[in-house]
């Protein structure tokens, strides 16, 4: 019987690597927009969004990585994310993200108030990474 073929995904951030495993295809959510990575996909360099990377583990089955933005680079069937953070739906912290989401709000108001635009562009920032772990943490 035929073997399907299979790519290698790995994920790392400063603190190390996050998650590695073989698999027939990675979905990502680039900068523009969503990208399905199949083996012997062209080679490809993207940046990535704060969102989802989705990993097929089973027929219908995925292990989804939260990574708060990065790069993906895919050539010789293994795909490498490099991702400034990046944690496993399963290791978020819920609690934590939410909190993180209420002082992200509460800095954007008042660099709003203050009219500081840079801090407001930093806690936009923050607060997209904390709706996304709670978005992904919640599936
Ligand atoms: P916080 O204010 O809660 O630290 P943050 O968005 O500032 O959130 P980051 O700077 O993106 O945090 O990440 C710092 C480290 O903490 C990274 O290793 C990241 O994976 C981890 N981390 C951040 N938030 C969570 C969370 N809700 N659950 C698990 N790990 C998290």
């Amino acid at each position: 019987m035929d073997e399907k073929p299979v790519l290698t995904v790995d994920v790392v951030t400063p603190d190390g690597s996050v998650y590695q495993n073989q698999t027939t295809m990675v979905v990502c959510k680039t900068t523009l927009g969503e990208i399905g990575i199949m083996p012997n996909h062209v080679p490809t360099l993207a940046a990535l969004a704060i969102d989802e990377v989705r990993v097929k583990v089973g027929e219908d089955a995925y292990d989804e990585i939260a990574v708060s933005g990065g790069f993906m680079e895919f050539s010789h069937n293994t795909l490498s994310i490099v991702a400034s953070a990046a944690e496993r739906r399963e290791n978020i912290d819920a609690n934590r993200a939410q909190r993180a989401k209420e002082r992200a709000e509460r800095r954007i108001a008042e660099a709003k108030e203050g009219h500081n635009i840079d801090e407001l562009h930093r806690a936009e920032v923050s607060l997209k990474r904390a709706i996304n772990r709670i978005k992904i943490a919640g599936k």
